[in-house]
């Protein structure tokens, strides 16, 4: 059986036009959709993923700023520089960089971000939503994902799913939507490792998404032949970027494996554009009707 590799640039390229199509809509009406990163302290490595993410923004027409704060930031002065921009109308979306320095509390500033700009689908509403079946604005690392399985032509209903991780932005969020589509999803954690169980979850898996951040922790050999193999995690080891599963050996069991880089990369970048669209449309349609709840 060969071995099909799902590289994220065709996905993302289909979905990046059609956010091509809708930001050209937005300003034959007057309306320039712009991006916000906020980002506390500079590191040189995220500096290259958000010139990267501003070079695509741009490719569609999307405007995007950077605003960049102090290391020394306090709490309560990136709490108003949010409230500054969530009260700014010409700010469509808001991403908070991650990290931030230890002394902040990360949890309270991305929950002040207000949810009609919440992009990255981190703030308690858009996941209730989520949660409750009625998704705006979701996280969209989880998007890719089953975006990925989804352009396998799977038929998802029923299908035993391992995720393996259990962050907020990531494996929980992943779990929701599968599970909207009918999924048996089964999800591991540190726990679950610790206990030595990883490996029987992970044969079991037809589908299987790994977001856990360890290099090559999921064993090749360990791939239900046939699977599709999603692999979210970004691992650097000496000057290569590796994902959590053994590509090479996966390869040689699955009908479909992401790489690690050129995956779910790329894909969630245009997603956080296309939730950038959204964002604007709501705020445009809340604006329009001077109701609160709209969508
Ligand atoms: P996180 O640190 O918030 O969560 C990690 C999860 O993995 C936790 O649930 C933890 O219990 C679990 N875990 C840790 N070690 C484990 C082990 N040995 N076995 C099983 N489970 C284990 O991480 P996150 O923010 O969800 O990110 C996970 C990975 O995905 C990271 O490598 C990150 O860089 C990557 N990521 C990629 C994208 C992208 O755009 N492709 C976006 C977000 C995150």
């Amino acid at each position: 059986m060969e071995t099909k590799i799902l590289y994220g640039k065709n996905l993302a390229e289909k979905i990046l036009s059609g956010v091509r199509k809708e930001v050209k809509e937005l300003k034959g009406k007057g309306v320039n959709p712009c991006l916000m990163t906020v980002q506390v302290g500079e590191d040189a490595a995220s500096r290259v993923y958000l010139n990267s993410q501003q070079r695509q923004a741009e490719t569609v027409g999307i405007n995007c700023e950077l605003l960049q704060l102090s290391a020394f930031t306090t709490q309560a002065r990136l709490m108003r520089t949010l409230d500054n921009i969530n009260e700014d109308p010409a700010i469509n979306g808001i991403i908070l960089h991650m990290p931030l320095p230890s002394a902040l509390e990360a949890r309270a500033a991305q929950w002040r971000i207000s949810h009609e700009k919440d992009i990255e689908g981190v703030t308690p509403y858009n996941l209730g939503r989520l949660f409750l079946g009625a998704p705006l604005l979701a996280p969209c690392t989880a998007l890719a994902a089953v975006e990925l399985i989804k352009s396998t032509g799977v038929n998802l209903a029923g299908k035993e799913v391992t995720i393996i991780g259990s962050s907020d932005i990531v494996g929980k969020p992943c779990a929701i939507m599968l599970l909207k589509e009918n999924a048996t999803v089964t999800v591991c954690h540190i726990g679950t490792y610790e206990r030595g169980y990883l490996e029987e979850h992970v044969r079991r898996a037809e589908i299987l998404v790994v977001a856990i951040g360890r290099p090559n922790t999921i064993r090749g050999e360990w791939i239900k032949e046939g699977a599709i193999v999603i692999d979210v995690g970004i691992n650097a080891v000496g000057d290569k970027i590796v994902g959590d599963v053994e590509f090479e050996e996966a390869c040689k069991r699955a009908a479909f494996i992401s790489p690690v880089p050129g995956g779910a990369g790329a894909v969630t970048v245009a997603f956080l554009l296309q939730n950038l669209v959204k964002a604007t449309k709501w705020q445009l349609a809340k604006r329009a009707s001077g109701l609160e709840q709209v969508m």
